[in-house]
């Protein structure tokens, strides 16, 4: 699909679940969090129907996401579903990595290729404090067991906090030294929970190249992923640099959001959805509404305007 901009649109990203075992400070409210009726939910088998018209119209990339992915019940047998499409390139999730030593294996068995997982802290008190009560050492080895079994190259997402976490930059950059994993810096975003004091916390990326000057760009030509690429002279893994407010990547933007309640958003950063339940209703076809919804991108985000109103949702209910 190509939008109105010329863009080729090949990523879709689904959130299987609004649901999550942690709760991250910038991203999900402690309480307060009205649980979603099951039927309000996509079904998997509508999450399928979405993937299969996706890759006839010439999506290939794939990623679920939530929520937390692995709290939904049935995913096991979604990704086995998506991995068997003929067409699809890339299948990966994003996981907060709670569940992976459980699950990776049978994740990689099932035909899912690699994840991403967000992990903001290496510090245990600082890390359960972020993620209100998350178990660190859980998650370091989810990801032991996730290289293990193969889903690579792996991905480690850090969102930086001014204050919180910008004085570990140098101990996840060190992580890459003698592995071949990417760490990603993402700028914290003002979308729901956070949008009311991410002025405050918010670190420019910009932070780590200028306390890291030995950082050599790599790939940095290759418009449609979103992370600059960096190297540490010598060193095995990547980092990657993810600045959706002080660099706008929307001229390389490939992706689409479906949210687990079945809305496609055209941009993370516009509160515009298109509803696949409602437009089905009026008699739309699955692949004109992704037709549709690809020919509302936008050109671009105003997260810089002073008119920028913050995106409602909250981000589990987006995906990231
Ligand atoms: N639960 C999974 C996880 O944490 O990886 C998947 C869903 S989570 C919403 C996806 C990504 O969005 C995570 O890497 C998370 O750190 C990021 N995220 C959530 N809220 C954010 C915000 N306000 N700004 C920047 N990134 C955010
Ligand atoms: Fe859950 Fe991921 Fe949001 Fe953290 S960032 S609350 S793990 S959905």
């Amino acid at each position: 699909m190509i939008d109105k901009f010329a863009r080729k649109i090949n990523y879709m990203r689904i959130s299987v679940t609004d649901r999550c075992n942690l709760r991250c400070e910038y991203c999900m409210p402690v309480v307060g969090v009205p649980k979603k009726a099951h039927n309000e939910i996509l079904r998997l088998e509508e999450i399928e129907s979405i993937v299969v018209e996706g890759i006839n119209l010439g999506i290939d990339k794939v990623r679920l996401t939530g929520g937390e992915p692995l709290v939904r019940k049935g995913i096991m047998g979604l990704i086995s579903n998506i991995a068997k499409i003929k067409g699809l390139k890339d299948l990966s999730l994003t996981t907060n990595g709670v569940l992976l030593k459980k699950y990776a294996k049978e994740l990689k068995d099932r035909g899912l290729k690699r994840v991403n997982v967000s992990i903001d802290s290496l510090n245990d008190k600082t890390y359960e404090k972020i993620t209100k009560g998350g178990n660190l050492k859980k998650v370091l080895e989810g990801i032991e067991v996730a290289k293990k079994a193969g889903l690579t190259p792996l991905k480690l997402n850090v969102v930086l906090m001014k204050g919180i976490n910008d004085h570990e930059i140098g101990d996840f950059i060190e992580l890459t030294r003698n592995e071949e994993i990417e760490v990603r810096f993402i700028e914290l975003m003002p979308i729901g929970q956070a949008s009311g004091w991410s002025n405050e916390y918010h670190l420019p990326n910009t932070a780590v190249k200028e306390r890291f000057k030995e950082l050599v760009p790599i790939d940095l030509e290759n418009k449609s992923i979103p992370a600059k690429k960096y190297r540490m002279p010598s060193f095995k893994g990547t980092v990657g640099l993810i600045n959706p407010l002080s660099e706008c990547f929307c001229d390389g933007c490939n992706r689409i959001r479906i949210t687990a309640d079945g809305k496609i958003k055209p941009c993370l950063h516009s509160n515009y959805e298109l509803d696949i339940r409602e437009l089905r209703k009026e008699g739309l076809s699955m692949r004109e509404i992704l037709i549709m919804s690809v020919s509302e991108k936008p050109e671009k985000h105003s997260i810089a305007d002073k008119e920028f109103k913050p995106i409602t949702r909250n981000m589990h209910r987006i995906g990231g």
